[in-house]
Order: structure tokens, then sequence, then C-alpha cells
């Protein structure tokens, strides 16, 4: 298989190298953005479950971007104008702190503070506090998954977990009316991790950007408005496990049953992550392929790619999309 045959079968992993993204998870935070405006008025967020660090990118980019405003120009007025706005957004990118959470090591980031951690831990909300001299954050994005096992029970059972372990770290760190965005698969239990969302904000959407292939089961939790009931203290327990909540969440009815609405998000002339494309994308320029923004440092599956060149493998399985999705673009 040629280097360029990923190029054409998956338009993303394609654009995120020309665009210099880790991961092509980054159009799935932008396709959202697009659609519920993410980040106006965010100086304070937080990336649970970050690694390789597509997301953080995005919100280093958006968060602390700023145009070059310095042109060259001969009226006094309009330079002392231009430094000043200047100054203001060089105060402004100051101001801007964002905390980054994974289990794995990152390759550094300009504006982002890392935290090799474990979301289930009470400590690593702490640490991130801890980061934010003890302000909340105004926005927690998680694109947490776990090793997905292709057993389908298994995996939405585990993704639910760590949908409500970063639930519980995001009601210790967001202030209220800020935004969580996650991560879900929309598995046959979803209505509980609904209700669960909806305790905590007045709205929930559930949405899938196109980037994210109509084949995955995976889709983006938008919980706006972040407004805990009164009196809540954060905690980490976690309902799933609490065995008081053992009921057949598909048999409730009425208010008991929370209808999250589904939004298809991203421009509709945006690529469809499910076909595939020409090399030749344009007419007017030749194709040329583009090697990985970040190669991965240190990826859990190193040893298994040494063993399968020494054709040490019993096994060659092809990884569960939901996986692949999000795997650091490594070199082919
Ligand atoms: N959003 C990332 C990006 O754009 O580059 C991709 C994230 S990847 C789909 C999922 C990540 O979840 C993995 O890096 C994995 O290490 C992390 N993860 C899984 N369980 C975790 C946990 N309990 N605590 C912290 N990170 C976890």
């Amino acid at each position: 298989m040629g280097r360029s045959s990923k190029d054409k079968r998956d338009i993303y992993y394609r654009l995120a190298k020309e665009e210099g993204w880790r991961a092509r998870s980054a159009f799935k935070l932008l396709q959202l953005d697009q659609e519920f405006n993410l980040f106006t008025g965010v100086r304070r967020a937080v990336d649970l479950c970050a690694a390789p660090g597509s997301w953080s990118q995005v919100l280093s980019r958006k968060l602390r971007a700023s145009e070059d405003k310095k042109g060259e120009t001969r009226n006094e007025e309009v330079k002392e104008e231009r430094n000043e706005e200047v100054k203001k957004e060089e105060e402004r990118k100051e101001e801007v702190k964002i905390v980054a959470v994974d289990l794995q090591a990152m390759a550094p980031l300009p504006g982002v503070t890392q935290i090799q951690g474990d979301i289930t831990k009470v400590s690593t909300a702490q640490e991130i506090v801890r980061h934010f001299s003890g302000q909340p954050a105004d926005l927690v994005v998680c694109d947490g998954a776990p090793d997905v096992t292709g057993l389908h029970d298994v995996d939405e059972y585990i993704q639910a977990q760590l949908l409500l372990a970063a639930l519980n770290i995001t009601t210790h760190v967001l202030k209220p009316g800020g935004t969580f965005v996650a991560k879900i698969f929309r598995g046959k239990d979803v209505t509980l991790l609904y209700s669960q969302l909806r305790v905590f904000f007045s709205q929930v959407t559930c949405a899938k950007p196109r980037s994210s292939r109509n084949s995955s089961i995976e889709a983006f939790v938008v919980c706006l408005n972040y407004s805990p009931p009164e009196g809540y203290v954060p905690n980490m327990s976690n309902p799933l496990l609490d065995h008081s909540y053992d009921v057949d969440f598909n048999q409730l009815e009425g208010p008991n049953r929370i209808i999250v609405p589904f939004l298809a998000c991203g421009d509709l002339s945006a690529y469809d992550s499910d076909q595939t494309y020409p090399l030749q994308l344009d007419a007017s320029q030749e194709y040329r392929y583009t090697p990985p923004t970040q190669p991965p440092i240190e990826p859990p599956y190193q040893q298994a790619c040494l063993l399968r060149r020494n054709n040490l493998l019993a096994k060659e399985d092809s990884l569960p999309l939901a996986q692949e999705d999000s795997l650091p673009l490594a070199h082919e």
C-alpha cells in the first residue's frame, strides 16, 4: 500500500497533515465550533484526554490567535492605534490559559500546560485548578476514548465511564455558565448519560460533525450553561457503578426520559469523511505528499509495531474505526 493511499481514502487525515494538525480529530472540534461558537469569550480552557494534541492545537490557535497588525504606515495616529491594539492582544494572550491532560505524554505546544494524569482521579482536578490559580475554567473539552476492543457493549460501557469521569472532573473546574464538550458513543444506554448531563447543564445537544464518519458510533455532546443543582458539592462518584441506579433506562417515560436534540454539524460543503477523494483535489494544484505534523512520541502501540515488523504478532487485526480516527498521524 503506497503512502498516498490513506490520503485518498481519508480526506481529513490528508488535510490534517497539510494544515499542520497532529490528528484528524482537529476538524471535529473546528466543525463543532462552527455550529456552537465554543470559543467566544473563553480565556481558560481544559482539554481532557488531549494526546496527541490536535484539540489543544485548536484551542491554542483559537484562543491565543492575534492577527499581525503591525503593518507599515506613515500615519502616526494610525501607527499609535495599531501598537495599542497589538499591546492589548499580547495582554489577552497572556491571560489565556490552556491545560491539557492525558495518561500519555504529549509533545509541547505553545501556551498549553500539560498534566500527565488520569481524569478519573480527584488529584488531577486539583492540579488543574492549581494551574488556573484557583479560578474556574470557561470551557472543558474531552475527546477521551478507551482502547477500543471491537466488542461493542464493552466499548460503549468503558466510553460511558470515561465520559462520567470527565463530567465529574468538570464539576470541579468549570465556572457556572461554562461549556462542556465531550465525545459520546450513541449506544443503547445513552439516555442515562443524557439524563446525567441535563442535571448539570440547561442545554444539551448531541452533535455529529461531518469529519466524524457515519460508520462510527461516536458523536459529541455539547453542554451549555453549567448550572449545578443548588448545594451540589463536586465529588468523583459514578452512577454507573452505583447499584441504586439499576434501572432499564430505555423503559423510562415522560419527564424521566431525556430527549436530547441531535444535530449534524459542519458546513454541508465540507468534505464527507466517508467518501474517497482523488489525490488531485484542485485542477490547478498538483498533489504532493505531506508527512505528519508531529510524529507520535512513545506511542503505546510502538511494541506491537516492532513485533509485527519482525513477524512476531500472532494476528494482524485492523483497528476498529473509532480508534483509528484519533491516532496520531504517524509516518506510514
Ligand atoms: N483529542 C485528541 C487529539 O485531538 O489529539 C485525541 C484524543 S484520543 C481519541 C483519546 C485519548 O484519551 C488518548 O490519548 C488516551 O490516552 C486518553 N485517555 C483515555 N483514558 C484516559 C484517562 N483515564 N485519563 C486521561 N486520558 C485518558
